[in-house]
């Protein structure tokens, strides 16, 4: 315990004078720093992870230029951002066009989208009023579940993953979106990025359907996933419609932990 103390005190102290590293840098260092034991890196916290922050005004996210996004005023963290325009790039001399149609969302977006499809404002992709047709309130977030994350449960509040393209599986089987999804999946891994919602089946048998839109840079999130396995815990998920359920089906294990094992270096 105390030499836990004393190894976070010389790291405190040692970057209070390192007032020139970039974030980044702070998090490889600090990571590597800590490997010996169990505590996470120093500006990872539950906040974090559970999204409550507004991206717009943390100094470690950008805002996207339109160029490579659908609108303005979306954001990701600078790391991962970078890694996208050098695959962006790669991708144009292929003829390919990525475009990031959502990336950072916080605990208030994702409960706005959440609560939306709770009440039924919003319908299910399956056209249902999740309201009306799902009485029981288990069933009812299970269902919104197929797609959407609870707030405080989603890998986009961490900056590190995106939506690309188009939010329709169907759409990437054939022309031009089968075309970006082949070129993704022979090439995203050289930038770092991973699909972690495949086809659900043994070696994925919880969490969200299948997304082909849906790509997550793995050199920050897999040290996300990990502080989330560790420290997260269904309980904390609270305040929101149906937030009484987190607890009940087990969120944290089911969906946060519920992705592609190649998207997990642990
Ligand atoms: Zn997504």
């Amino acid at each position: 315990m105390y030499l836990r103390l004393s190894i976070f005190l010389s790291l405190v102290l040692f970057f209070s004078c390192q007032t020139k590293n970039t974030d980044t840098q702070k998090e490889t260092m600090t990571s590597r720093a800590t490997s010996q034991a169990p505590e996470p890196a120093i500006n990872i916290d539950l906040n974090f992870i559970m999204g409550k922050f507004d991206p717009a005004k943390d100094s470690t996210f950008v805002k996207i230029p339109r160029s490579y996004a659908d609108q303005e005023g979306r954001y990701m963290k600078e790391e991962a951002f970078v890694a996208f325009q050098q695959m962006a790039e790669a991708a144009k001399k292929d003829g390919i066009d990525l475009i990031i149609r959502s990336a950072a969302r916080n605990f208030n977006y994702q409960k706005g989208i959440w609560e939306r499809k709770w009440t039924g404002e919003t319908k299910l992709s399956t056209g249902e009023d999740a309201s009306k047709e799902y009485s029981r309130a288990e069933t009812r977030a299970k269902k919104i579940l197929e797609y959407s994350s609870m707030p405080g449960t989603s890998r986009h509040h961490w900056g590190t993953d995106i939506d690309l393209n188009n939010f329709n599986n169907e759409w990437f089987e054939s022309g031009e979106g089968l075309k970006i999804f082949n070129w993704l999946e022979e090439n995203a891994e050289k930038y770092g990025y991973c699909r972690p919602y495949t086809k659900k089946d043994t070696s994925r048998p919880d969490g969200y359907n299948e997304e082909k839109w849906h790509w997550s840079y793995t050199p920050l999130s897999d040290q996300y996933t990990q502080y989330a396995e560790q420290y997260l815990k269904a309980n904390m998920i609270s305040g929101f419609l149906g937030s009484e359920v987190s607890d009940s089906i087990d969120v944290v294990d089911k969906y946060v932990l519920g992705i592609n094992h190649i998207c997990n270096s642990h």
